[in-house]
């Protein structure tokens, strides 16, 4: 049994809706497409899940938040795919894939044919096992990274009101989720071995921030330490931590956010895989001219930082998404992706975003004692992120610009003297010029950009305490 098709997505969560999406904005022809996925339902956007899914009342649900409501743009439900012509194979995995071939095996007993493919497989959550610890399959111990595992996590918060839960993990999933357990009334401890939460992106300052904060909503942290085991009572149910400084926290639930793995097994072997994911060209294509690869697996160039980069973030999956679609079927037309990497969490009533790379110094600005401030991160020169909590769309989008920008910062006293109305000032100036490219080491320099700041840096220091002055007005907080 078989079935062939031009355009064959492998995956069927948050890239591949976008993907779809783009496909037939740019006319594919009914037929042409097919989506095959093992998840039971159509593209969501998963971010969802660990915020408005678990919401104790007017909680998040399918069909409203199918792809691409996150990027306020259409709702992709079952029978738009249908309109459109596109073919999706839902509750099928795929189990192998031969690239010389160009067939996918399905679950099902299927052969799928394509001219053009695109891995849309994302990852796994990492299981404790892994890490020598057994009793991930108890009932009250949940994951969460696909719409299952959310129906389960929100069964177990049911199952013990007012009850005690340890998050292992403070990375975004462990993060996220303590948050809801506190809106759920459930009293939570968070263990993880870092000094501090989100260690790959906030600085000891920024996570501290967030921790009081947790700590104020009632949160406990166990720092410096991981699970050793689990005690269980005779129905397999967990009841006990016990961690490997010799403490042991009493349960009712547990949620692990250890990490995840991208999925890249039916490949290995038969494409270039780098930093844990399928290795990409700026096209997204992988080592193999028919196959392509898009979100949290794919490896690819990240222009500004001159390096391969693999992201878990549900804006990259959405843009490598759009990106590929217009590399596949306007190939003369597009250029290589040109991304700058962009993070975001809302927790409780917080929200962060973040731009760029997390190298260099840092500068702090605004109020880390009120309810918004921010940093910049300064590197070879050169302005490369910058994050941002609390602020406004203005403030959000002037973060990003500057960041993409990546200005010349000479005098770092006079950045952190400036704070958001640095990014702010620099976004509003008008390109002067389209950018040069400016290979210097591994560096992409703004050309005009640079020029502008060198001519006009005198008049923008000048103009600067007057704006501040204006702002600090409008916007007490800073
Ligand atoms: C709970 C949660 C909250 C998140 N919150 C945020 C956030 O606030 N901000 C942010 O930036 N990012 C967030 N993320 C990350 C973001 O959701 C991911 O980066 C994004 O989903 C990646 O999209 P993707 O399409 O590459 O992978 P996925 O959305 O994971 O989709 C992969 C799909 O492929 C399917 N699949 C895999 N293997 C096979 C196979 N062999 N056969 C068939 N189907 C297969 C999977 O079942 C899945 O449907 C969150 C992730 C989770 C889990």
């Amino acid at each position: 049994m078989g079935r062939a098709f031009v355009y064959v997505i492998l995956g069927g969560g948050v890239a591949a809706g976008y993907a779809a999406l783009e496909f037939v904005k740019k006319g594919v022809s009914h037929g042409e497409l097919c989506i095959i996925s093992d998840e039971p339902v159509a593209p969501y956007e998963r971010p969802a899940l660990s915020k408005g899914f678990l919401l104790p009342e007017a909680a998040a649900r399918l069909p409203s938040f199918h792809t691409c409501v996150g990027a306020n743009e259409e709702r992709l439900t079952p029978k738009w795919y249908k309109e459109n012509g596109i073919e999706v194979v839902l509750g099928t995995g795929v189990k192998s894939a031969d690239v010389k071939r160009k067939t996918l095996l399905t679950t099902t007993g299927e052969t799928i044919s394509y001219k053009f493919l695109i891995v849309a497989t994302g990852a796994r959550a990492l299981k404790l096992e892994e890490f020598g610890v057994s009793g991930s399959d108890a009932e009250n111990v949940c994951y969460l990274r696909d719409i299952a595992d959310a129906n389960r996590l929100v069964n177990v918060i049911q199952s013990c009101p007012e009850g005690n839960a340890v998050v292992i993990g403070g990375g975004y999933i462990g993060m996220e989720c303590a948050a809801s357990l506190v809106i759920n009334k459930i009293n939570v401890t968070m263990v993880f071995p870092e000094e501090h939460c989100m260690a790959r992106l906030f600085t000891t300052k920024i996570a501290n921030y967030y921790e009081e904060y947790y700590k104020s909503r009632g949160v406990n942290f166990v720092k410096g330490t991981v699970l050793s085991s689990f005690d269980f009572d005779s129905n397999g149910k967990v009841t006990a931590v016990n961690l490997r400084d010799g403490s042991t926290l009493s349960v009712d639930m547990v949620v692990v956010g250890i990490g995840i793995r991208p999925n890249t097994g039916l490949f290995e072997g038969q494409l270039t895989l780098e930093k844990g994911g399928i290795k990409v060209n700026g096209m997204l294509q992988s080592s193999n001219s028919s196959v392509y690869a898009i979100g949290d697996v794919a490896a690819f160039p990240v222009k500004a930082f001159g390096e391969t980069r693999r992201l878990e973030h549900v804006d990259s999956a959405r843009k490598s998404a759009k990106h590929v679609v217009a590399a596949i079927m306007e190939p003369d037309k597009t250029g290589e992706f040109d991304y700058i990497p962009f993070f975001y969490s809302r927790i409780f009533t917080l929200s962060w975003q973040f731009y760029g790379d997390n190298v260099g110094e840092v500068i702090y600005f605004g109020d880390m004692s009120g309810s918004a401030f921010g940093a910049y991160w300064v590197s070879k020169g050169h302005l490369v992120g910058a994050f941002l909590e609390g602020g406004n769309k203005e403030e959000y989008e002037a973060i990003a610009k500057v960041t993409r920008l990546r200005p010349a910062i000479e005098d770092l006293t006079e950045l952190e003297r400036q704070g958001l109305g640095y990014a702010v000032t620099v976004s509003q100036k008008p390109a002067v010029s389209p950018p040069v490219e400016v290979r210097a080491s591994d560096l992409l320099l703004e050309k005009p950009l640079y020029a502008w700041h060198a001519t006009a840096g005198v008049i923008i220091a000048a103009s600067i305490a007057a704006f501040a002055y204006f702002y600090g007005k409008k916007r007490r907080r800073w």
